[in-house]
């Protein structure tokens, strides 16, 4: 219940809770679930997304890769579907393939629909661009096609399997706490502030018998514990092991938070993505023990793409950066010109996809595009709540960095320079903050959230 409306319907919630105690009295009536997960291992040798640094395609698997896809069907009948992926980000391109296909093949809405990553850093690349950040050759590039072809139909291909497996259901949510992400802003600047969220949000969905069917949890922090030449999941996919053989018979579902400026420290050891993984699936245990508080419905759904406009430099600005002596500003402005050279425009602003999903009066699950800041979450869970309110990132494109306000005036990658790796002419404008703060906004109580 939101800590607002304690006060003015403590009876009715009372009786709601009453309610919830009875064993399958709720799940018959409310909602349906059904989940479903796919092995979406790379069956070649293939680029990996993640670092700039590496020098050639994978060397074999160290952990299988899986999609996983949440059915749930509320009272009036309406489906809605998440889709977790241990992956380094689904693009534009990819996501408006998949969610084309899905929208004919099941009927689902666009706003129905959430595309998660994991952002592991030793999953395979899925897009190829006209520039890479990558230094892949044509061999290299059809590999990432084929992957991306094999891709787009087992996630369509999973989402089909759980939409039909959909059977009584209860979801319930409530939140732990996990301790190893560091704002690695600090490293290097241990002067700045570095906000963290260790808040692990745990969404626990059972049959009608008790027995748990899916469990999704979060945490805000980098999948980069890992960074050699064997695909793997990094700690999420750790984690997502470790909490189904914790609690067999469930599918373990990682949903990636406000991570952008977050990095899992120390790392670099195998043995570390393991304990990480090991410590979010002990918390999650201790969320999963604990009395969960049962989700009403409807679930309420908005999609949207927002305009964040960039600071685009003047074909003047580039031409002078191209005798920079940071290597990746001068190969920045050379790619931007040679594009204006062409015929061709630089963006000016990026269309940003904000998503909402409103359950009932008892969560607001947030679930924004690209890599977004921790800021973001801190932000939206004081304004709506710090209880039921999830805010998740590396939804739906993974596009780049999104800085809040202070991290863009601070600088650095997260503020920008993540930019000069691709074509975005960025960095964001001061309005970036404001203008996704204000969307979702829009969204929250256009969905019935934070009243
Ligand atoms: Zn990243």
């Amino acid at each position: 219940m939101r800590r607002t409306e304690v006060a003015v319907t403590w009876i009715p919630c009372l009786c709601l809770l009453a309610l919830a105690a009875v064993p399958g009295l709720q799940a018959a009536a409310s909602w349906k679930a059904g989940v479903s997960r796919i092995d979406i291992t790379p069956n070649e040798s293939i680029w990996m997304a993640g670092y700039a640094s590496r020098t050639k395609p994978s060397e074999g698997v160290r952990q299988r890769l899986f999609a996983k896809a949440l059915a749930i069907e509320d009272s009036a009948g309406i489906v809605s579907v998440l889709l977790t992926a241990d992956l380094g980000g689904f693009r534009r391109d990819v996501s408006q393939r998949i969610a084309a296909r899905v929208t004919a093949k099941y009927h689902l809405p666009r706003e129905r629909l959430v595309l998660n990553s994991s952002h592991t850093h030793s999953g395979p690349v899925t897009t190829v661009g006209r520039y890479s950040t990558y230094p892949m050759n044509d061999e290299h590039k059809a590999a990432v096609l084929r992957y991306q072809g094999q891709l787009v139909d087992k996630v369509v291909e999973v989402i089909g399997t759980a939409l039909e497996s959909r059977e009584p259901a209860t979801p319930s949510y409530e939140q732990g706490f996990a301790g190893f992400a560091v704002n690695r802003r600090r490293v290097g600047h241990r002067e700045y502030p570095g906000p963290t969220d260790h808040d692990v949000p745990v969404l626990a969905v059972k049959k009608a018998d008790g027995a748990l069917l899916a469990i999704a949890f979060g945490y805000s922090c980098h999948a980069t514990v890992l960074s050699d030449y064997q695909i793997n999941a990094d700690w999420p996919g750790y984690a997502q092991e470790a909490v189904e053989t914790r609690n067999p018979g469930a599918i373990a579902m990682f949903v990636n938070g406000c991570s952008a400026d977050q990095n899992p420290l120390p790392r670099r050891l195998v043995e570390l993505a393991q304990r990480y993984g090991d410590t979010i699936a002990i918390a999650v245990d201790e969320v999963l023990k604990r009395q969960m508080r049962v989700l009403g419905g409807p679930l309420q759904a908005l999609y949207e793409e927002t305009p964040l406009p960039f600071r685009v430099p003047t074909k003047d600005e580039l031409k002078g950066r191209l005798s920079d002596k940071n290597r990746r500003v001068a190969e920045h402005a050379e790619r931007l010109l040679a594009i204006l050279d062409e015929g061709g425009e630089l963006m000016k602003e990026y269309p940003y996809p904000v998503q909402v999903w409103q359950f009932g009066n008892d969560l607001t699950f947030i679930a924004l595009g690209g890599e977004v800041v921790v800021d973001y979450s801190l932000r939206f869970k004081k304004a709506y709540g710090w209880e039921d309110t999830w805010v998740s990132s590396y939804n739906n494109d993974v596009f780049s960095y999104v800085p809040s306000l202070r991290v863009l005036n601070e600088g650095g990658y997260e503020g920008g320079g993540a930019m000069l790796f691709g074509t975005l002419p960025g960095p964001f404008r001061a309005v970036v903050e404001e203008a996704i703060a204000e969307k979702v906004d829009e969204f929250v109580k256009r969905t019935g959230g934070a009243k």
